[in-house]
């Protein structure tokens, strides 16, 4: 027999759970703190639950693991990467930085990628699966225990296309900001998106107030495509509506990303084009000077053009970034500590 998930529950789905298995209702809120708040990793920790109890539990339920393989620390700035081992030997990578205003942590939403955009190492293996939620909150937790430090910030911009796990990470985030959890604010959570434009509009209708980043890296529909191939299903302008209607029912400012590839991106026609696109929206633009894979021959510009092209964008209204560059002494970019993992 399989065992059921019992991390991936709801407080409400748990109260159930332990009526069905002859239970008082108010067994579950203690299960729950157990799992949730005290980040207990087996059932035999519950020490002020009975051992009969605990027993059924094991018997009936499972905490799906999320077990550390790796852990880098970068001398630099103290960002940490970790690699961590899933039950079914499937590897994930996540990251925690260091921030003055508190710990974020980046998570992996899938094994792998099926996006396919041409800079990112995640996606060169394929999707292998979705995480459960489960183990989009496990690396969270084990992050917060290992490190023993409060997490407050959480980005969803690890290894995969969160809106292509829609139904797991829609669950995360209801746990992850459960005030019977961890309770982490939703506005100090951000969903990165390649544009999939159907669960962009659904996200939207949620209620939640986290922040939408839309992977925009290119200024025309013609120049997306070249560097992501789900710009064939979904339109720059279908994308962009989606954004709109996402700002309109959230009044969450988006957030542009913009990886900066010298010589196929970054030109003066480029910043123009952006700012076509962004000056009439309310949003904020981050640039990310690419990080070079070894499997293509992208390379990133110079500082100093990178910050021309910035300016050039700030001059005309848009706000802009230049994404700091973290851990860079460890594997930094993204999916590259799994893929070194994956092909030993
Ligand atoms: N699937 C989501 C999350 C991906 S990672 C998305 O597409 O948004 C978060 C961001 O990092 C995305 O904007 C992604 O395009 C970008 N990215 C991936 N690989 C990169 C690299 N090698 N250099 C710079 N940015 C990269």
């Amino acid at each position: 027999m399989n065992k059921k998930d019992i991390l991936s529950l709801s407080l409400d789905e748990l109260k159930i759970e332990m009526e069905g298995i002859g239970e008082k209702v108010f067994r579950a809120k203690q299960v729950y703190e157990w799992l949730h708040t005290k980040l207990a990793d087996s059932f035999e920790e519950m020490t002020n639950l009975s051992k009969n109890l605990r027993e059924k539990l094991e018997a009936a339920y499972c905490i799906p693991s999320v077990k550390m393989l790796e852990r880098q620390v970068s001398k630099l700035d103290g960002t940490n990467k970790f690699l961590f081992q899933l039950e079914d030997g499937n590897v994930v990578e996540s990251v925690l930085m260091r921030y003055k205003h508190g710990n974020s942590v980046c998570i992996s939403s899938q094994v792998g990628c099926r996006m396919g955009c041409k800079f990112c190492a995640s996606t060169i293996g394929g999707l292998e699966r979705n995480l459960l939620p489960a183990e989009m909150l496990g690396q969270v937790y084990q992050i917060q225990k290992i490190s023993g430090e409060r997490v407050s910030n959480i980005v969803i911009m690890g290894t995969g296309e969160p809106l292509d796990n829609y139904d797991n990470f829609v669950r995360f985030i209801r746990l992850v900001t459960d005030e019977n959890g961890l309770n982490i604010s939703q506005r100090n959570i951000t969903v990165s998106t390649c544009g999939i434009v159907p669960n962009m509009k659904r996200l939207a209708e949620e209620g939640f107030q986290i922040t939408l980043a839309l992977s925009l890296h290119g200024s025309t529909q013609e120049k997306r495509k070249n560097l992501m191939p789900i710009a064939n299903k979904y339109e720059l302008s279908e994308v962009l509506e989606a954004c709109d209607y996402y700002f309109e029912k959230t009044g969450r400012r988006i957030t542009f990303e913009y990886s900066l590839v010298q010589g196929v991106n970054d030109r003066d026609e480029d910043a123009k084009e952006l700012i076509g696109i962004l000056k009439p929206r309310n949003c904020h633009l981050n640039l990310i000077p690419v990080n070079p894979i070894k499997e293509r021959d992208f390379q990133k510009p110079s500082r100093k053009s990178a910050e021309a092209f910035k300016n050039q964008l700030e001059k005309s209204g848009v706000n802009a970034t230049i994404r700091r560059e973290m851990g860079s002494d460890i594997d930094g970019a993204c999916g590259q500590l799994r893929r070194r993992y994956v092909n030993k």
